[in-house]
C-alpha cells in the first residue's frame, strides 16, 4: 500500500507533534500521494472515495503555509453543504491546535448574515464556505478573496451536481491568478474537466480507489 509516515514529510516538529495526539501517524493513500505535490505548491486535482483523509490533504497543506500574524483570509475551502462546511471547519480547528490564534471562519447559506460580516469584520486567515453564501458576500464587499494563496474545492462534483458551477467561476475570479488550486472529487465531472485550465494550472493529478486498495 502506497503510504508513509507524516514524519517523512518536511513538516514542524509542533505539526507533527498535533498530528501524533490526534492518533494521525500514517498517512492515508490519498494522503501520502496528494501531500508531496501540495507541499511542493503545485495544482492538484484528487479522486478519491468518502472517508480517505481528504481534509487532512488539503488542511495540513493549507496550515503549513499560513501566517498566522497575517489577519487576511488565506485560504477559502468550498464545500457543497453547510454540514460539510462545519465538519471541514472542526476538523481544520483540530489540525491547527499547535498554531496559536488561527481564526477559521464558516460562510454558509441559511443563516443570518449580520454574525458572518461581523467575524469577517474581525479577521480571519481560513474561510470554510458554500459557494451560494460566498458570492453573495463577494457581491455585497463584504469578503475580500485578493491576498487567498490557497483555494480547496471540496467535493467538486457535488458542488457541480448542485448548480454551484457559476459560483464556483466567479469565486475562483475573485482570487488571485497566482493561488495553489486543490480540487477534490469522488469523480472527476466532464463539466470540470472541459474547463480545469480556468481553475488550475498544471494541475497533477491523482487517483485513489478506496482506502485499502
Ligand atoms: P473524506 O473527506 O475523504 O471523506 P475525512 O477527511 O472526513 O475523509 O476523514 C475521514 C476520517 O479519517 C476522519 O474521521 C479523520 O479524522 C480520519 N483520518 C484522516 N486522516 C487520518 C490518518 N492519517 N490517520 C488516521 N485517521 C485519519
Ligand atoms: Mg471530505
Amino acid at each position: 500500500m502506497n503510504t508513509a509516515p507524516f514524519s517523512s514529510l518536511a513538516l514542524s516538529d509542533a505539526f507533527l507533534g498535533n498530528l501524533d495526539s490526534l492518533g494521525y501517524h500514517q498517512m492515508t493513500p490519498i494522503q501520502a500521494q496528494a501531500l508531496p505535490v501540495i507541499l511542493d505548491g503545485h495544482d492538484l486535482i484528487a479522486q478519491a472515495k468518502t472517508g480517505s483523509g481528504k481534509t487532512a490533504a488539503f488542511g495540513i497543506g493549507i496550515l503549513n503555509a499560513l501566517n498566522p500574524r497575517f489577519f487576511g483570509i488565506q485560504a477559502l475551502v468550498l464545500c457543497p453543504t453547510r454540514e460539510l462546511a462545519d465538519q471541514v471547519a472542526k476538523e481544520l480547528r483540530r489540525l491547527a491546535r499547535h498554531i496559536d490564534n488561527v481564526k477559521i471562519i464558516t460562510l454558509c447559506g441559511g443563516t443570518p448574515m449580520g454574525p458572518q460580516i461581523g467575524s469577517l469584520e474581525h479577521g480571519a486567515h481560513i474561510v470554510v464556505g458554500t459557494p451560494g453564501r460566498i458570492r453573495d458576500h463577494l457581491g455585497r464587499g463584504t469578503v475580500d478573496l485578493s491576498t487567498i494563496s490557497t483555494l480547496v474545492l471540496d467535493e467538486a462534483d457535488r458542488m457541480v451536481d448542485m448548480g454551484f458551477y457559476e459560483d464556483i467561476m466567479g469565486i475562483a475570479s475573485a482570487c488571485p491568478k497566482k493561488r495553489q488550486t486543490l480540487l477534490f472529487s469522488a469523480t472527476y465531472p466532464d463539466t470540470i474537466r472541459k474547463e480545469s485550465a480556468r481553475l488550475l494550472r498544471l494541475p497533477v493529478e491523482i487517483k485513489v480507489e478506496s482506502l485499502h486498495d
